[in-house]
């Protein structure tokens, strides 16, 4: 492998994670010369650069150090791993906060469910083998496992399987296929995966700085500036209602002895609930903004 002064992050071409990850990439300040269809984005302000790729070449182009970060659901990149006993060549080093899913255990509709053991001698039809026969050494079921490669909520009805183990979001998919889903095997979402090893030269420097700058966005993806007007004899209830107890700037309005302007961050959503409740309190004007960055 030539050795290399630019760092390389491999992403899904298109899909449920293509945009949301490069969208993340640059709110971390991170400018590609964009070319969607082309397999390859040079990053314009920075030595780092983008591959497009498939989600299940991602961990192979990680171990073989082909890119040094990807973004990858954990049920890809857990799979992967298992498939390589005994080392560890990944490391999952943040949880991204989108893409969540879970694998999990689906029977025909009209099956009740007992337990893992079940699923003895059954037909389980699945395109995560390894975590599949992982969870079930550790419930001590012996199953046989169908290994597909798409499709997989229709076996049960080809006649392929008697049940399946697959990715379930809302369940939509699971409902019109008439399927339950049951036990939860693991919890997904997208994660920026590394190497084991982290390189040594100009590269970890940048992973770090990377590393730094996605705890600023991701630390702030909840957040929510609020802003309200209240009579001042209302600020006590209303600071009690502030959701996640935020420390709130006040300030007086010119020409309103009577009244304040109230300003804090909220850490979590605002719900109308939240709202509703303040101005029951006396609170008037309320705005709920987004925040972009937050730097300590
Ligand atoms: P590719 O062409 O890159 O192989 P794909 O069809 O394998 O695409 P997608 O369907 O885009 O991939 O899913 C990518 C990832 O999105 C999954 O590995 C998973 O982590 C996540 N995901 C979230 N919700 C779901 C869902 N309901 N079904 C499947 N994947 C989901
Ligand atoms: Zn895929």
């Amino acid at each position: 492998m030539m050795p290399r002064d630019r760092l390389r992050i491999a992403v899904q071409k298109s899909g449920r994670l293509g945009d949301p990850s490069r969208e993340l990439l640059s709110r971390c300040g991170l400018k590609f010369r964009s070319s969607r269809d082309k397999l390859f984005c040079f990053g314009e302000n920075m030595a780092v650069d983008l591959l497009l790729v498939r989600d299940d070449d991602i961990p192979g182009l990680i171990a073989d150090g082909v890119c040094d970060l990807g973004v990858v659901g954990r049920n890809v990149l857990d799979e992967a791993a298992l498939a390589t006993p005994g080392e560890m060549p990944y490391r999952e080093l943040r949880a991204l906060g989108f893409g969540g899913c879970r694998l999990s255990i689906a029977l025909p509709q009209d099956e009740a469910w007992t337990g893992p053991q079940q699923l003895a001698g059954k037909r389980i039809a699945t395109t995560y083998p390894n975590q599949l026969a992982d969870w079930l050494r550790r419930n001590e079921v012996d199953a046989q496992i169908v290994t597909l490669s798409g499709s997989v909520e229709i076996a049960p009805r080809l006649g392929t399987a008697d049940l399946i183990c697959d990715l379930v979001s809302s369940g939509a998919t699971l409902a019109a296929n008439q399927l339950r889903e049951t036990a939860v095997i693991m919890q997904s979402e997208a994660v920026l995966a590394g190497a084991a090893e982290m390189p040594r030269d100009e590269r970890g420097d940048l992973i770090e700085l990377l590393l730094r700058r996605l705890d600023g966005v991701l630390n702030v993806r909840e957040s929510r500036l609020l802003m309200l007007k209240a009579p001042r004899a209302a600020l006590a209830a209303i600071v009690d209602l502030l959701p996640g107890r935020p420390l709130p700037t006040v300030t007086t309005i010119e020409g309103r002895p009577d009244d304040i302007a109230l300003q804090c961050v909220c850490s979590g959503n605002v719900s109308w609930q939240d709202l509703e409740a303040m101005k029951r309190a006396g609170a008037q004007g309320m705005l709920v903004l987004p925040v972009e960055m937050m730097l300590a």
